[in-house]
């Protein structure tokens, strides 16, 4: 359970304050996938970023179970456009290598990484480089990366902005499936609304005006989600 209260955010542009976050309150369910839209600038990023703990608020209280949340944690992980890989290391290597800095024993952080590359599709892809994998595969590492520390937020910024309109309705699916095999809470900013429809429970849509009516569209359809069907979507404040 995450509960955000009275959050607040400004930045100081050219001697400006910008407030991006007014008073903003959220409460994000146990198990539930929340996909968050709204225009250039409304402040998805921001909100993700504060809720990752990489972004400090200037006021307001973020709680994960109860618990006011201080910078990162090993509940959460985020997940970028970019997966950002190491180069120089295989998939595997990639994957455990979140571990190890942990403190995990190599032995123990591969056979956890191999778990979470099959989960993600790549069994047979272990011991390939960053620079052999198309983006679609690369975006799968990073996505078993994240899941290697089990968390039980995953937080999402335009995970599959960068990739083609075909990759990203595999992918689509392929998040669907994750979330559901693993029971992780999942937060993702989109800019396509399709997608934002497709992969939540919820979609939150954050207002033009700083402090304005946050929106919620219930998405009441089965899944896993059938394209060819009408949507219907129950819209409220
Ligand atoms: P987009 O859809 O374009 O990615 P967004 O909804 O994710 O936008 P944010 O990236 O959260 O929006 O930015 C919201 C506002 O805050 C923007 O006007 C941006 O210029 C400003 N902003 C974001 N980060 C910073 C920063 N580090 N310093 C100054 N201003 C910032």
């Amino acid at each position: 359970q995450v509960t955000v209260r009275d959050l607040t955010k400004t930045f100081t542009i050219n001697q400006k304050a910008l407030t991006v976050l007014k008073g903003f309150n959220l409460d994000i369910r146990p198990g539930e996938c929340l996909t968050i839209v709204g225009a250039s600038g409304s402040g998805k990023t921001t909100l993700l970023r504060v809720l990752a703990g990489l972004e400090a608020a200037d006021g307001g209280d973020v709680q994960i179970d109860g618990r006011s949340i201080t910078g990162v944690g090993r509940e959460r992980a985020v997940i970028f456009q970019e997966p950002r890989l190491l180069p120089w290391l295989t998939v595997l290597g990639n994957v455990a290598f979140g571990l190890e800095v942990r403190g995990e024993p190599r032995k123990q952080a591969e056979e956890w990484a191999r778990r979470y590359i099959s989960l993600v599709g790549l069994g047979d892809f272990g011991d390939a480089y960053p620079k052999q994998l198309s983006g679609g595969m690369a975006q799968r590492v990073g996505i078993a990366r994240a899941l290697t520390v089990q968390p039980e937020i995953l937080l999402l910024d335009e995970p599959l902005g960068a990739l083609d309109a075909m990759t990203k309705i595999t992918m689509q699916e392929e998040l669907t499936r994750i979330w559901s095999e693993e029971r992780v809470t999942m937060v993702v900013v989109t800019h396509d609304l399709e997608e934002a429809v497709y992969l939540g429970d919820r979609v939150l849509v954050l207002p033009k005006e700083r402090g304005g009516a946050i929106r919620f569209l219930d998405i009441d359809l089965p899944r896993p989600r059938d394209r060819s069907e009408p949507r219907f979507v129950k819209y409220r404040e």
